[in-house]
C-alpha cells in the first residue's frame, strides 16, 4: 500500500449543510488532494430516528456543488450493525462492558446527589455516570440487549504505558490519554445504545479503522472525545490516527453554528446565487 493520507468527512444526516460543515470538508478534502491522498464521505445515521434519506441527498448535492468530490463509495453507519457488534463482543468477552438500565433521570439525581459538597463532573456526553448499573459482568458469551458501558477504571487499568495521539490542528502537539482525567472527568461512556447498537463513540473509532483513515479532521467541540476514541483504539487493537481539530464557524454573534441556523446552509447561499467560490471565501478567511 502507498503511504498516503486518507481523511473523511462524516456528517450526520439530520440537517443541511451549513458553512461550519463546508469548512469542515473542504480541510479534510484540501488536505488529502495536497498529498495525492484520498477523501471519503461517510454518513453517520445510526440515529435513525433523526436522520433523514433527503438530507443525505442534499448533503451529496451541497458537497459536488461545492467541488468537494469524494473517493470511492460512501459508507453507511446504519449498515454496519456487524461491525460495532463485534467490536462491542471483543469487549464484552474482556468483562470491559456492562450493560445499563438507567434513564436519563436516574442518572441526573445519583450524580447530583452531594457529593462531599462537590458538584457533579460533567464529561463529553454529559453529567459522569455514577456507576449506579456498574458491575464485571459474568462473562456469558452473548451480548445483553441493553445499552452497555465502558467500565472506564478497567479499561485505563489495560494500559501498559502512556498512549500518545499527535494533533496538528488548533491545538497542535503530541497528547498523552491521562487515564485519570478519563475515570474522573469522563467516566463510563455508553458504547451502545439499546436502540442504535452502538453509540458515536464505538461508531467512530470502528469506522475510521475500517476506511484507513489516516488523518481525521474535525471541529474543536470534539477535542474533549479524542481520548475515549484513543482508548478504545487501543482496547481494540485498530491504528490511531493523526487528529486535526479545527476552530469553529460561529454565527455573528459568536455563537457556534448548529443544524437549525438555515441562514447559513449551502442550500441559501446557492439560492441566492452565490458561486462556490464565494461560499468558499466566506469560511476561509
Ligand atoms: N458526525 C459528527 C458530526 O456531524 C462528526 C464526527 C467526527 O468527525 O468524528 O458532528
Amino acid at each position: 500500500m502507498s503511504e498516503t493520507i486518507t481523511t473523511r468527512f462524516a456528517p450526520s444526516p439530520t440537517g443541511p449543510l451549513h458553512l461550519g460543515h463546508a469548512y469542515s470538508a473542504s480541510l479534510a478534502h484540501d488536505m488529502a488532494r495536497a498529498a495525492g491522498g484520498r477523501f471519503l464521505l461517510r454518513i453517520e445515521d445510526i440515529d435513525q430516528s433523526r436522520a433523514r434519506p433527503e438530507w443525505e441527498a442534499l448533503i451529496a448535492e451541497d458537497l459536488r456543488w461545492l467541488g468537494l468530490a469524494w473517493d470511492g463509495p460512501v459508507m453507511r453507519q446504519s449498515e454496519r450493525l456487524p461491525a460495532y457488534r463485534a467490536a462491542l463482543l471483543a469487549l464484552w468477552r474482556r468483562g470491559l462492558i456492562y450493560p445499563c438500565t438507567c434513564t436519563r433521570r436516574d442518572i441526573l439525581e445519583a450524580a447530583s446527589a452531594p457529593q462531599e459538597g462537590a458538584p457533579p463532573a460533567i464529561g463529553p456526553d454529559g453529567p459522569v455516570y455514577p456507576g449506579l448499573c456498574r458491575h464485571v459482568p459474568d462473562g456469558s458469551d452473548s451480548l445483553p440487549d441493553a445499552a452497555l458501558r465502558l467500565n472506564m477504571a478497567l479499561a485505563v487499568a489495560t494500559l501498559h504505558a502512556p498512549v500518545q495521539f499527535r494533533e496538528t490542528g488548533v491545538r497542535s502537539g503530541l497528547h498523552v490519554i491521562d487515564p485519570e482525567h478519563l475515570v474522573r472527568d469522563v467516566g463510563d461512556v455508553v458504547l451502545a445504545r439499546r436502540e442504535m447498537g452502538t453509540s458515536y463513540h464505538l461508531a467512530v473509532v470502528v469506522d475510521d479503522a475500517a476506511q484507513g483513515v489516516t488523518h481525521v479532521t474535525r471541529g474543536e467541540d470534539l477535542f474533549a472525545a479524542t481520548q475515549i476514541h484513543v482508548l478504545l483504539q487501543h482496547l481494540l487493537a485498530l491504528p490511531v490516527p493523526v487528529y486535526h481539530h479545527h476552530r469553529l464557524i460561529r454565527d455573528d454573534h459568536g455563537k457556534r453554528l448548529a443544524k437549525r441556523d438555515d441562514a447559513r446552509a449551502i442550500r441559501s447561499y446557492r439560492e441566492d446565487g452565490l458561486s462556490p467560490a464565494e461560499v468558499r471565501a466566506l469560511y476561509s478567511a
